[in-house]
């Protein structure tokens, strides 16, 4: 080969090498791939689907698969191959514990071929755009069909009934309860170490664990959480005790005249809320006025 031949090659790699690279990452910004999700049995036909998002619930029935939730629009594959790896049965309900989009982002996908259930509150705030910043975005479909105190659905002669117990997380998070299993899906009423309160969707930190012993009453062992690990009744308890004891000391310093920044700063050391957190911008501004 002549060496302008051996040069032209070289520059026609040197460009072909650039440009992918420049597509696949203009390709990355624009259209993050979907985070790996992973499926795991919670009790006989149930299981939970964790990774990216909030955690989905999938129980399996002669009559066709109830869902909890859908995480993100990007997750909708994966979470159709996963279902489709433990069952032949299509998907037929989703109960929706709130409107968040980790939670509700894929409803615009399975809206064509599900029906979909969420409180009435979740709708509204779907519908409304409730929430905070322009992480929400506009194909974030609401529930056709919704509820305000409890629904159930029953199917193939197995029971998943969604209860509305009070404010907390939002002002419309739902309990998802299998009875015949005894396990109950929060949603974000919990989730991770300490409560996020959604001021701008209803949320309430003074209402959040009078809700949560609403929820403690039913009879159930097994807790899947709105995010993290499976977890029982007595997490939830610990949950619940931990989301008062907050409160009653945010609720201190906001006594003691302490300002928002002041606030914010105690939430960073005590409880790890980064200065740039959901958990900073939408909770800290509401205890202000809340727990005024
Ligand atoms: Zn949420």
């Amino acid at each position: 080969m002549s060496r302008t031949l051996i040069a032209r090659i070289s520059a026609v790699a040197l460009f072909l090498t650039l440009a992918w690279v420049g597509y696949t990452q203009l390709g990355y910004t624009q259209n993050p791939p979907p985070a790996k999700l992973t499926l795991n049995k919670v009790k006989d036909d149930l299981y939970e689907i964790e990774g990216d998002g909030g955690n989905v619930a999938v129980y399996i029935t002669d009559e066709g698969v109830i869902l909890i939730d859908d995480k993100f629009d990007r997750d909708h594959q994966s979470i159709v191959d996963l279902v489709k790896s433990v069952t032949n049965q299509p998907i037929k309900y989703i109960i929706s514990t709130h409107y968040h989009q980790d939670h509700s982002g894929g409803n615009a996908k399975f809206l064509p071929t599900a029906e979909i259930i969420s409180t009435a509150m979740a709708r509204t705030n779907i519908v409304e755009h409730k929430q905070q910043g322009n992480v929400q975005p506009p194909d974030v479909m609401p529930a056709r069909i919704t509820f305000t105190t409890e629904a159930a659905v029953n199917l193939g002669g197995k029971e998943v009934r969604a209860i509305y117990m009070g404010r907390g997380h939002t002002n419309g998070d739902a309990v998802i309860y299998f009875p015949a299993l005894r396990v109950l899906h929060t949603g974000d009423l919990m989730a991770g170490t300490s409560p996020l309160v959604d001021y701008n969707g209803g949320g309430s930190v003074v209402e959040w664990s009078k809700t949560l012993d609403n929820a403690l009453k039913l009879d159930f062992d097994t807790v899947i959480p709105g995010h993290g690990p499976v977890t029982t009744k007595a997490g939830l308890m610990t949950y619940r005790d931990n989301v008062e004891k907050l409160r009653t000391r945010v609720t201190t310093l906001v006594h003691e005249g302490k300002s928002q920044a002041e606030v914010a700063k105690f939430m960073e050391t005590e409880y790890k809320w980064a200065p740039d957190s959901l958990q900073q911008k939408w909770s800290v501004p509401g205890f202000m006025t809340e727990l005024r």
